[in-house]
Order: structure tokens, then sequence, then C-alpha cells
């Protein structure tokens, strides 16, 4: 099992060159882990612009290489994991796209070859330079979305009993499984781990600690990859106990839902409200969203994936409306809005915040702006501050009609300055029409 989980994933034990080798320009490299530690702001910076840079020359010079190395080698030398979704084809042949353009960095005059870390390889980067210089780029599988994996996890069934109680295993199990991704833990789970952890997960929530019977009904749901002999067993009845005992599976979720709720904070807020508002009505799942690690500030936070993993953002009119409407059913004004109850209203107030800086295209939305700061923050993200535009105490909403994205100045300027009052009513209408602008798109 150890050894399976490091081929799958390479980048967590080779991560960066090897010591002593030499980048293509001929410097000695350093470790990706000590090169991003000592990265200064200015050239972590520079690193997210140095894409703009690179030409076909490059671009090809990196694919000769790939070519005389191999793919093991050249991956290992940069550092780079496979691509698993997303390839650069040149006369027929397909690279790993993201390392090849990281390598190909390093051919321009003067620069180093760019660590998986330092630049994102999704479709709006690696994808949208490669076919800018002319390169075919293909998608091998279609991406999943949060929008398809709600739909996915809506459409569970979960076991009824002849008293008509609806199960809380498929519900748990996967609140369970996204809460890990979350931790950053392994995708998939040595069998005893899960029997143990996952059972007493069930027990504390008020099912019996069967775990093999939400993982079985799971995977035949399309929602949990298990290793392992087949057919599995279906989930009811004696068969699974058995089936499980015996072939000891590791298992976990499938591969393209862990990427995503791992690594994307608008999958995992809306994944966890899909199943709370679907399965979890009439259940405390406060204490289960906090028990599951998903009921924490931060929550709808992006993180940079690893290695070569691409996350598919949806289109920026659909996440909105989906983070406008976090336990709050079809519509956009939530219906449970006030309803005291803390980790719902941690996932509401993250969805918020997010659906905010969406709105705000990355800019001050105050209309009296004199000027937004031109650096960015380590992530790479504008420096901007989310605000209630009224205070929480003052009976404001976390809801992003309510709420605004401002630059420092202008926050100052709503907290403590003069004409903070007349302000506060500008903004108000501004948050107002920008919401209602992208709903009506
Ligand atoms: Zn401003």
């Amino acid at each position: 099992m150890l050894a399976y989980e490091r081929s799958e994933y390479p980048h967590l034990r080779t991560n960066g060159p090897q010591h002593g080798e030499l980048a293509a320009n001929g410097l000695p490299m350093i470790g990706n882990r000590l090169r991003l530690a000592t990265l200064s702001d200015a050239s972590a910076y520079h690193c997210r612009v140095a894409l703009r840079e690179l030409s076909r020359h490059e671009i090809l010079q990196a694919v000769a290489e790939y070519d005389r190395l191999g793919q093991d080698r050249f991956l290992e030398k940069y550092g780079f994991g496979k691509a698993r979704s997303y390839r650069l084809v040149v006369d027929g042949k397909t690279y790993d796209s993201k390392a090849i353009v990281g390598a190909a960095h390093g051919f321009l005059p003067g620069r180093e070859p760019l660590a998986a870390a330092d630049f994102s390889g999704g479709a709006a980067t690696v994808g949208h330079l490669l076919s800018s210089l002319g390169f075919q780029v293909t998608q091998a599988v279609p991406g999943l979305t949060a929008g398809k994996l709600v739909v996915q996890l809506s459409a569970l069934r979960p076991y009824r009993s002849p008293d008509g109680r609806q199960a809380l295993y498929q519900p748990l199990a996967l609140l369970w499984a996204v809460g890990r991704a979350h931790q950053g833990l392994a995708r998939m789970t040595e069998w005893s781990e899960t029997e143990t952890t996952l059972g007493e997960f069930l027990e504390r929530h008020g099912e019996h600690p069967r775990p093999n019977y939400p993982v079985a009904a799971l995977y035949h749901a399309g929602l949990w990859d298990i290793a392992g002999p087949r057919p599995v067993p279906p989930a009811h009845g004696n068969a699974p106990l058995r089936w499980f005992a015996s072939n000891q599976p590791a298992s976990g979720l499938p591969e393209p839902v862990y990427n995503l709720v791992r690594y994307s904070g608008e999958a995992r807020v809306a994944a966890a409200a899909a199943i709370v508002d679907k399965y979890l009505e009439n259940v405390d799942y406060d204490a289960i969203l906090s028990d599951a690690g998903l009921a924490t500030a931060g929550i709808a936070d992006d993180e940079v994936p690893a290695g070569d993993i691409i996350v598919v953002r949806s289109p920026l009119v659909e996440e909105y409306r989906r983070l406008c409407g976090i336990g709050a059913g079809a519509s956009d004004r939530g219906a449970r809005l006030g309803r005291p109850r803390v980790s719902v209203d941690v996932l509401r107030l993250e969805s918020a915040r997010r659906a905010v800086l969406l709105r705000s295209e990355g800019h001050c939305e105050s209309p009296r702006c004199t000027g937004e700061p031109q650096d960015i923050t380590d992530a790479g993200h504008p420096i901007l501050e989310v605000d209630h535009i009224q205070d929480l105490a003052k009976g404001g909403l976390d809801h992003p009609e309510q709420m605004i994205a401002l630059c420092p100045n202008c926050h100052a300027i709503k907290t403590r300055g003069c004409t903070r009052e007349r302000l506060r009513h500008e903004l108000f209408m501004v948050a107002g029409q920008r919401h209602q602008a992208i709903l009506s798109r």
C-alpha cells in the first residue's frame, strides 16, 4: 500500500531536484522546499509573472529534454508529479504540461526552472499559455467541477429503515472523507484505519460502527474508490462484512473528487453544504461538521495543488450563485439566515467572503477608492479585506449583498473616517448593484 501511495504521489517523496544536480542553465539547483522558504515577496511575484516571458522556443527545448530523459527522469529532475488530466501534445506525443512549462523557464537566459508550487497548473495559466503559443493541449478526463460533484452527492439514496428513518451512513462517511482531504491526509486509507476512525465517527453521530456498509454503497454510487479484487459485493447483507474482513482493501474518495475537495475551497463548501441540506436537515449537523474538521475559518479557501494536479474552476456566475445560496436552497437570499448554528454560520460566512472576492474581480469595491496597493499577497491574491458593511453586532448578515471587498485605505475610512456613515450607505448600494449585476449575467 505504501508503494502504491508513493507511485501515486511522487512529488511527496521527491520534491525537487537531486542533490548536486545542475539546472539547464548550468547553475546549481536548490530544492523546492528551500527555495520556497527563502523566496522573497518580490521573487514570488516574479515567478507568477515569469510565464509571460516564455516563447515556443523554450517550450520546445523542454520537450526535447523530456524526450531525451524520458518521462520519469524528467519529472524527477524538475520535481513535478504526473499530469493526469491535462497534457501538451507535440507531434502526436503527449507531455506533462505543467512540468514542461516549469522546465522551459530554465531555458530562458539567466532564469531558473520554476517549481511546481511556484505557479498553478490550471487551464487559466498553463493551458492558456501553451495554447497562446500555438500548442495543442488535451484534457484526457473531462474535469469534475463543484457543480457536477453537487449533482452526484445529491443523487444518493441513503437506506431507510422500516420506521422511515433515513440512515446517515453515507453522508457521514462522505463528510469524514472530505474533512480528511481538507487536512491533507492521503486519499487512500488502509482498511484497518478506516474501520477504526470511520467506525468511531459513525458511532459518535448515532450509527453503528460498520464502515463497510457506506464504503460499499458509495463505491457502487461512484463516490468511493476501493483497491483489491473485484467484484465488490453489494452494500447490504453479510457479504460486504466478510469481503472487507478478508481483503482489507485500502479505500478513499475517487481521485477527481479527492483533488477537488482537497484543493478547491468552492468545491469543499459546496459539497459540505449539499450533504447538510439534502441529508442532515433534522440532525445535529453542527457537531458533525465540527467533528469532520469542516467548520473552520478558511474552509472556502483554495490551496495550491501539489504536483501537476488540475483543479477545474466553475464559471464565475455559477460559482457566485452557489456561494450565495449556501444553506439557502435555490434562492439567493438565505431562508436560514440568522439560524444560530455555529458551524453552518462558518460555512456561510466563508462562502460569502469567497463570493464577495469573486464579485470584486480583484479590485476595491468602494466607489470612492483613490488607489489600491500594487503589491499582492504571498498566495498571489490582491490585498483586499472582505467586511460586513453593517457590523454583525448591529444586525449585519453573512450574505454577499451585505458585504464588501475593500482595499486597506477604504477599509480604514469605513472604520474610522469621519465620512464613514455616508460611505456605508454608498457601499450598501454598490454591493446590491454588483450582486444583481452578476446574477443577471
Ligand atoms: Zn479602496
